[in-house]
């Protein structure tokens, strides 16, 4: 059986006798650590990002790297990116590979550097502190923690595919932020491989006024800086208590009024999510009350008494028509499904989720202006949105997307990803809330950052003069 496959943003290659020169200086320590085989390079071609598959489905991957490494330490990832810069070859890190917008693509070739080998844990637990390697897997890190009588509480919805190092990368954030934060929030320290090859290890402290934070640099900054090797993290008691709720309103926006009132007066709910209309039938189809209306879930955790104080003012401020508990024992259930995506690409429907951010005073025309820019778009099913994570400040909107394009499913996608981006720009909002910039959104990079484009190229310019870390990211 003859077999062909195309790379679709494959844009440079590496010369072959510089990853021969590369493989001669990583061998004799990686051993069977160092791939060339086909398989191992088409398996690290792609991470989730959803136009992949339909790109999959034709015989087409974005792009192979050269080779793959799977790392064991700090210093074995170190000897891997000085070997690489000294010789000019591209370096992509690899967590989970589960990163939904092409971040991990090996677009110039090169070296892929897998860091799921790397996965000690040891936790300080008078400090509530737990220090994991990078290719930590998240459900496992979280399991961990709870047998230990402890929580991160950072639980995104690829909790089992992704892994620690990716969610400091990417900057995530779980479905517990209102009450626990992003992983931003959490980390205390770090441990980065410079694409120069060198160490830097940034200790965890409780806080310092040591000069600038520049540990924060490397948080969301997807490969784009270095390898992130390690992270101390500060941990939380497992929850005493948890309340159920959840309440019916007639409008998007009431309900959303409400969740402010809540914040506002000191309450922290670990999760409230909000579902528009068409979410609301989507996902909770089997709660009569909540037809034609919005739901909104919530979960309060922590120690009894603050858990029920909390409850107390939602059950002040919130207003709507209370349902209980069961349609959150619903979400609890099958938060984890996402076989939307995978399951409609081979039937040539377009499907996707774009979140964004904004202030509450632009928060409901955001959520309007998305709707009417991504719904005129010629061949859009539907558009629909939640509010998942919030802040005295704002809120996240996450919207869904399907379609199905007339033509190129690539340009249909480019072209909903345009006016959702600009609909966002336009009202003043966070171009990405948690998933990051990757490769699908780069072309609004410059506009998101306005001045902070500038500053961002000259970090990335003195840090990787060579340009050998996560090429094509940003760029
Ligand atoms: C079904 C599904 C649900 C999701 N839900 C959420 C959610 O609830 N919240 C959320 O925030 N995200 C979510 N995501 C997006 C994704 O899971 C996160 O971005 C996650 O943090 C990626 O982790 P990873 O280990 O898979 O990273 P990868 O996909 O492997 O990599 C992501 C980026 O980080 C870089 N990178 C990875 N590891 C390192 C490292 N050690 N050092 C430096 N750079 C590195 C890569 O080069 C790449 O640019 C979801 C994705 C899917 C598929």
């Amino acid at each position: 059986m003859s077999f062909r496959l195309t790379q679709r943003l494959r844009r440079e290659g590496v010369p072959a006798e510089r990853v021969s020169a590369f493989i001669e200086r990583v061998k004799p320590v990686l051993g069977e650590r160092c791939s060339t085989r086909f398989s191992d390079l088409v398996s690290y071609s792609r991470d989730y990002w959803p136009i992949s598959l339909h790109w999959l489905l034709k015989g087409e991957v974005p792009s192979l790297p050269d080779a793959v490494v799977w790392p064991e330490s700090t210093e074995e990832v170190a000897l891997v990116v000085s070997a690489a810069s000294s010789l000019g070859i591209p370096v992509y890190p690899y967590g989970g590979g589960s990163g939904v917008l092409g971040g991990a693509v090996p677009e110039m070739g090169g070296v892929v550097v897998d860091l799921k080998r790397m996965r000690s844990i040891r936790l300080y637990e008078e400090d509530f502190i737990v220090e994991a390697e990078a290719g930590v897997n998240g459900y496992y890190l979280e399991s961990y923690l709870n047998h230990r009588g402890l929580t991160l509480g950072q639980i995104p919805q690829s909790l089992y595919p992704s892994t620690v190092g990716g969610w400091v990368a990417t900057k995530a954030t779980g479905q517990f932020s209102t009450k626990y934060g992003g992983i931003e929030d959490m980390v205390l320290g770090l441990e980065v491989v410079l694409p120069t090859g060198e160490i830097a290890r940034f200790p965890p402290h409780p806080r310092s006024s040591t000069g600038p934070d520049l540990m924060r640099l490397f948080i969301g900054s997807e490969g784009a800086l270095g390898i992130i090797t390690r992270v101390w993290l500060r941990v939380q008691p497992y929850p005493e208590e948890r309340i159920l709720q959840s309440f019916v309103h007639e409008s998007f926006e009431e309900a959303l009024q409400a969740v402010r009132r809540v914040l506002a007066r000191g309450a922290k709910p670990a999760v409230v999510r909000v579902y528009d209309r068409i979410e609301t039938k989507r996902h909770f189809y089997a709660f009569e009350e909540a037809y034609g209306k919005v739901l909104t879930i919530v979960i309060l955790e922590g120690s009894s008494e603050v858990v029920r104080a909390e409850a107390g003012i939602l059950e002040r401020e919130m207003g709507g028509k209370p349902l209980g508990e069961e349609p959150v024992r619903h979400w609890l259930r099958t938060r984890f499904d996402v076989r939307e995506a995978p399951e409609f690409a081979p039937l040539g429907v377009v499907f996707d989720t774009i979140e964004v951010a904004a202030p509450w005073s632009r928060v409901v025309e955001l959520y309007h202006r998305f709707k009417e820019a991504v719904g005129s778009v010629d061949g859009v099913l539907f558009v629909s949105a939640h509010a998942s994570h919030f802040y005295l400040q704002g809120a996240c909107l996450y919207f869904t997307f399907a379609g199905v394009p007339r033509g190129d499913p690539t340009e249909f996608y480019n072209r909903v990803w345009d006016a959702a981006m600009r609909a966002t720009l336009e009202c003043g909002g966070a171009i990405s809330h948690h998933h990051g910039i990757g490769r699908q959104r780069r072309p609004w990079l410059r506009d998101a950052l306005g001045g902070g484009y500038a500053v961002l190229a000259r970090v990335k310019a003195a840090l990787d003069p060579r340009g050998v870390m996560n090429p094509g990211w940003g760029a």
